[in-house]
């Protein structure tokens, strides 16, 4: 397994481990000289400081281990060397109305589980259970799917200010629009009277057979 160094602390990695299992950020500082996972900057004491970085470019210019757009020796001697400093997670999108928001793990890789994640919102009441990780759009405004749920009728994300329950939904399990709940009454109303009427007229030609 080729192995690449440290241009800090000297101490030996997996090529692989740099490219494929460690965090973007922290192959990026690698790369740029900063440090590694083990010494996060910090030379050890009695190292020669460029010695140990010319070492790290010379086994860099051999074993070429990173991306063949990136110089391994300008890397680590042109540019000033970066503090090792984990980013913070940036914010992929947050709800206009709890204000939650869906955050990337600086830590982890896009294929983890837990690469995506939700952080309470300073106006998130009742997240008994986390909403989706996707966003719901509506026009130019992201809302979380508990503020904007699904309307239960037409499938479309509901306005967090236009959110209604019929009377009978006591638990609020399914939220819809006003105007497609009152849509779905008048439709379901319609039915109950041509029902009705159907029913009067079987019973009236029933009627009549038996009179004939
Ligand atoms: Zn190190
Ligand atoms: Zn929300
Ligand atoms: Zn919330
Ligand atoms: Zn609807």
């Amino acid at each position: 397994m080729t192995s690449t160094y440290c241009a800090v602390c000297s101490e030996p990695w997996s090529v692989y481990h740099i490219r494929h299992d460690a965090p973007p950020w922290v192959q990026r500082l690698f790369r740029l000289g900063a440090g590694c996972e083990a010494c996060e900057g910090h030379a050890p004491e009695g190292l020669d400081e460029e010695e140990t970085r010319l070492l790290a470019a010379e086994d860099r210019v051999l074993n070429v281990p990173f991306d063949d757009d990136v110089d391994p020796v300008g890397d680590l001697f042109d540019r000033e060397r970066p503090a090792w400093e984990r980013p913070e997670d940036r914010v992929e999108w947050s709800c206009d109305s709890c204000g939650i928001e869906c955050r990337i793990d600086a830590d982890l890789r896009p294929d983890d589980e837990y690469y995506r994640y939700l952080k309470r919102g300073p106006h998130c009441k009742y997240h008994g259970h986390l909403p989706e990780l996707e966003p719901q759009e509506i026009g130019n405004a992201q809302f979380c799917s508990n503020c904007a749920p699904d309307c239960d009728l037409c499938g479309e994300p509901i306005d967090p200010s236009e959110v209604y329950f019929d009377e009978d939904d006591l638990y609020g399990r399914n939220p819809c629009h006003l105007d497609c709940y009152e849509a779905a009454r008048e439709d379901a109303e319609d039915a109950r009277r041509e029902w009705r009427d159907e029913e009067y007229e079987t019973e009236y030609d029933d009627y009549d057979q038996e009179d004939s």
